[in-house]
């Protein structure tokens, strides 16, 4: 019998193990995929995605094979931000929500899921917990009540095999197996979201974060392993069809309209991989926990990638949800009050008006005038900058820079900054006009 199986081994999974198993729990994480292995996702982590790997003493396995930078840089309409998240605020985003702030560090980080699953795996195998991958969980086990108390599954051998446990934990991403099979509902539901396509690059030596955006397309370039950036191009999902049917050519396209400086450089750099690839991201959140078993990661809520944050919430979750099982566990709580404690933390207000921001972004509607205002009264403005960063990144909640005396002053910012040297503001209605239009079908 074990205490707690947990089904997936990226992200939420390796790192939930890990940590039960360094509280000394007797933990079994179980994977369908062999590793090292790439899974749908690019690999841009916030600092405070950082942080936490830092915090279980994994960061600098992270850095020795992954380059990492302090700052990013955000063009929007041609507008330049850029900036880093600021100190106090990640002390204090550790301090509300984990109750101490110990490891926190400013590093921004790209590193390859085929490098950091990897990572997480042999930290969860380290820790004592017993890691076997290129298993696949076929079943969940209830008991008279309908309480889970394990799986049923086979390896690469076809032999089925169960397993038995006091806990089991969902970590097995969007299409989540646990949840399907206890026939979860999803909720708060946001069907638009946008497509995204990338690939990596050879001979573009980049040194931090660019994410770029220009009406309803984005890029992020940046540094990752093996001396190669990363490249990604985004939009809305409706456009997603017409972009598919020359995928090279619009990827192209989009990055020259976008940046054309990146453009140019893309053109005399060297593609290494062929273009992956997703249309659908719509977001959902599903329930919590329930007899015997408890979702983490994608599992519990997936998001669409444009503020690139499901790897560090999954990270959020593995901490929290090791926490509420450690204080079960070791019988400080009843299992209902610990998991209570773990759904109040997640489903707090500021997680959920993040959760709002990010599928409002996803829309990818073409910024409004006066956010591009704001965004030139940021300009002159780095502790705000790095305010809106923190805030974009979830680091501060958004109600603290949206809160209507920060929008006064940034207002009184506005009036002052000069447009002049931003094109976007020449004739804003028709270039806004002209940005609504899909550029994959028409000229
Ligand atoms: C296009 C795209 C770009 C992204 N870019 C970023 C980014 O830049 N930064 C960022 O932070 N996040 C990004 N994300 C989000 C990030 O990839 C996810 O949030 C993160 O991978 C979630 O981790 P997870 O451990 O919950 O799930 P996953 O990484 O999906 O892992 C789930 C695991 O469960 C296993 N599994 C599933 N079913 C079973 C079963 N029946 N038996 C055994 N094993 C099973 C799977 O094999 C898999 O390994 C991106 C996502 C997408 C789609």
């Amino acid at each position: 019998m074990w205490d707690v199986i947990v089904v997936g081994a990226r992200c939420s999974g390796s790192s939930t193990a890990m940590l039960l198993a360094r509280a000394g729990h007797r933990v079994l994480v179980v994977d369908r995929a062999t590793f090292p292995s790439d899974v749908v996702s690019t690999h841009f982590l916030w600092p405070h995605g950082a942080s936490y790997l830092n915090r279980w003493g994994l960061l600098d396995d992270v850095l020795a094979v992954t380059p990492s930078h302090t700052s990013i840089e955000m063009v929007t309409d041609g507008i330049p931000l850029s900036g880093t998240v600021p100190l106090p605020l990640l002390e204090r985003y550790f301090d509300e929500l984990h109750g101490d702030d110990h490891g926190v560090v400013q590093t921004y980080t790209s590193v390859r899921r085929r490098v950091l699953d990897q990572i997480l795996i042999d930290a969860a195998d380290a820790a004592g917990a017993e890691v076997r991958t290129g298993f696949t969980v076929d079943e969940l086990l209830f008991d008279d009540e309908q309480r889970v108390i394990g799986v049923r599954g086979h390896g690469r051998d076809g032999e089925t095999v169960e397993e038995h446990a006091r806990i089991v934990v969902g970590a097995d991403g969007r299409n989540s197996f646990v949840a399907r099979t206890l026939d979860l509902p999803k909720f708060d539901e946001r069907p638009r979201c946008t497509f995204a396509y990338w690939s990596y690059y050879e001979g573009t030596p980049v040194e931090h974060a660019r994410l770029h955006r220009r009406g309803r397309l984005a890029m992020a370039s940046v540094p990752t392993n093996f001396g190669q950036t990363m490249n990604l191009v985004y939009g809305p999902s409706e456009w997603a069809a017409a972009f598919r049917r020359d995928i090279a050519g619009n990827f192209a396209k989009a990055v020259d309209f976008i940046s054309p400086e990146i453009g140019a450089e893309l053109r005399s750099a060297q593609r290494v991989e062929r273009f992956y690839g997703t249309l659908d991201q719509s977001a959902y959140l599903r329930p919590l926990s329930g007899p015997g078993w408890v979702l983490v990661g994608d599992a519990e809520s997936f998001k669409d990638q444009c503020t690139a944050m499901g790897m560090t919430h999954a990270f959020r979750d593995a901490e929290l949800v090791s926490a509420a099982l450690c204080s079960w566990l070791g019988g400080d709580q009843p299992l209902e009050i610990a998991l209570k404690e773990y759904e109040a933390r997640r489903r707090s207000q500021s997680a959920a008006a993040y959760y709002d921001y990010v599928c409002t972004l996803a829309e990818m509607r073409p910024p409004r005038h006066e956010e591009l205002r704001m965004f030139l009264a940021l300009r002159d403005n780095q502790a705000e900058t790095d305010r809106f960063l923190a805030t974009h990144g979830d680091v501060a909640p958004l109600s603290d820079f949206f809160e209507a005396s920060n929008l006064f002053l940034l207002d009184g910012g506005m009036r002052e900054s000069s447009s002049r040297d931003y094109p976007i503001f020449d004739d804003f209605e028709a270039t806004s006009r002209m940005y609504r239009r899909n550029p994959f079908i028409e000229p």
